[in-house]
Formats: structure tokens, C-alpha cells, sequence
């Protein structure tokens, strides 16, 4: 493999050269951010729901068959507060704003907790394509509308007792009566609203753009959970345009494709570290 500091040379001239950059961001972006589902934070933070229910973590206690909706909704609401609503523009986020700065740019994520957001990436160029903590829907997806839920959330987080919220404080579908979830894709109940489909559609738009220009497709923390949302395509990407570049990030898995691996510059490096030193040449 080449030394990192030729590599870095090589992806910062690649995106001053870029007239667009297509990020692909993957939960590994989130984790070095510092949003991290296990360890000191995850036990500082749940300590009544792991002395009661024996979770772990973050990811794993999101898949616990809460027996009520009571209890479903008192560790929903501290998870989603916790990773949503609390946290601050994470400087990993900012960082990376710098390393675009006025380039033409488009993001899609798996990520739901608003990190771009916060990070002032407009709205219009972010497909968050798995959904977003901040918002509600019917759990049997009766219909296409998502709520925005922070005032929701805040009002069960403040009365959580016991691992539990008031009754009163359940939300309830106002089409069908019936449970609500969090607008995440997790089942085959996933709404996707009007927003998620335009965001879609501009995706798709900046894909025809990146296909025929000189681009730079900057991946990062993305890994095999769901490689055919970002990793995969970005290949495909790649491997269709010879103008363009794969800047891919990421601590378990930087190997590039074989097809593309003249044009793939590959980081198993500290992400933070990575995007500060880029963000450090684009000034
Ligand atoms: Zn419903």
C-alpha cells in the first residue's frame, strides 16, 4: 500500500480537482464522531434499562420485544434524545463541511441522527435513505406521513419512572389508533414520506451528474451491514466513469474493488484524523 502521506496528497488533489463530491456515510462516520452505541457512554446513560433488562448496548437494546408500549417508549425516548436532540455538530461533521466547502456536493447516509444537519449540510443535498430519529409513523405504515417528534420525546424522556412512561405520553397513530414507531427502516413498515422520495429523486439526479463529470465519491465508515446502499454503488460508480475517484474511509474495510483499484484511494486510518487533514489542505 502506499504511505498515507502520499495518499492524503493524492485524495486532496482529487478533490480540489472534483466539480462534484458524492459523499456516502456509513454508521463507522457517526462512532468516530464520538456517537458510539456501547461502552462508557452507552453505560452512563441507560443504567436503570441495563440493571432491568441486562442490555449491552445501544444497537442490540433497539431489538428488545418491549412488553409494553409504556416500556418500549421510556428506552426509545432516552435513545433518541441521547443520539438525536442532545448532541451538538460533532467536529468530525464540521470537519468534513470544511473539506467540501464550495465544492458542488450531495450526501446519502444511513445515518439517523441528524449529524449532517447539525453540521450545516443543507437539507436539499442529504438523502438520510434509512430515515431519522426526530421523526414518528404509523408502526403498520397505515399511511405515508412522518412526525416530528422532539417535543414528544423530551415530555417521555422527563417523565420516565421505573423504566416506564405515563400512558398518557404513548403516541398513537392519528389515522389508524393503533402504536407508533420511530421512522427508521428496521421492518417492512419503513415510510417513506413525500421528503424521502424527493430526496431520492435529486439522488438519482446527482448520480447522472457524477457519471459524466469529474468526481470525487468520498465514503467513509461504511461498511457490510447494507453494502448495496452506498458501498456497492459507489463501485459501480466508479467503475463507470473513469473520471472519477473512490476516497473510501474505513478503520475494517478500506480495500478498494479490483476493477477500480487504480482509482480508489483507500484509509483503514483514524477517521477523524483523515477528514482533519483533508479539511486542513482544502483551506
Ligand atoms: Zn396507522
Amino acid at each position: 500500500m502506499i504511505d498515507y502521506q502520499t495518499r492524503l496528497k493524492q485524495a486532496a488533489e482529487a478533490l480540489a480537482e472534483a466539480e462534484i463530491i458524492l459523499v456516502g456515510a456509513g454508521a463507522g462516520l457517526s462512532s468516530a464522531a464520538g456517537l458510539e452505541y456501547s461502552g462508557p457512554r452507552f453505560t452512563a446513560n441507560f443504567a436503570p434499562f441495563i440493571a432491568r433488562y441486562g442490555f449491552t448496548d445501544m444497537y442490540t437494546a433497539g431489538f428488545y420485544p418491549f412488553k409494553t408500549q409504556e416500556e418500549f417508549w421510556a428506552y426509545w425516548a432516552r435513545h433518541i434524545s441521547l443520539n438525536r436532540f442532545e448532541p451538538p455538530a460533532e467536529p468530525l461533521y464540521q470537519e468534513l463541511r470544511k473539506v467540501i466547502g464550495t465544492k458542488d456536493f450531495f450526501v446519502i447516509t444511513t445515518n439517523v441522527d441528524g449529524q449532517f444537519l447539525k453540521a450545516a449540510f443543507p437539507d436539499e443535498k442529504l438523502f438520510p435513505v434509512q430515515g431519522d430519529y426526530a421523526y414518528f409513523q404509523c408502526a403498520k405504515a397505515c399511511h405515508d406521513r412522518t412526525y416530528y417528534n422532539e417535543e414528544q420525546v423530551k415530555a417521555m424522556v422527563a417523565n420516565t419512572h421505573e423504566c416506564r412512561i405515563p400512558s398518557g405520553l404513548v403516541p398513537v397513530c392519528p389515522n389508524c389508533g393503533g402504536p407508533m414507531a420511530v421512522n427508521i427502516r428496521k421492518d417492512q413498515y419503513f415510510v417513506q414520506d413525500k421528503g424521502w422520495h424527493e430526496a431520492q429523486h435529486r439522488y438519482q439526479d446527482t448520480i447522472n451528474l457524477v457519471l459524466s463529470r469529474k468526481a470525487v465519491l468520498l465514503e467513509i465508515g461504511v461498511g457490510f451491514n447494507t453494502p448495496v446502499i452506498i458501498r456497492y454503488p459507489f463501485e459501480q460508480i466508479v467503475f463507470n466513469n473513469s473520471q472519477a475517484r473512490l476516497v473510501r474511509i474505513n478503520r475494517d474495510y478500506p480495500e478498494g474493488s479490483p476493477d477500480n483499484i487504480d482509482r480508489t484511494l483507500s484509509f483503514g486510518e483514524n477517521i477523524l484524523e483523515v477528514i482533519s487533514s483533508l479539511s486542513e489542505t482544502s483551506q
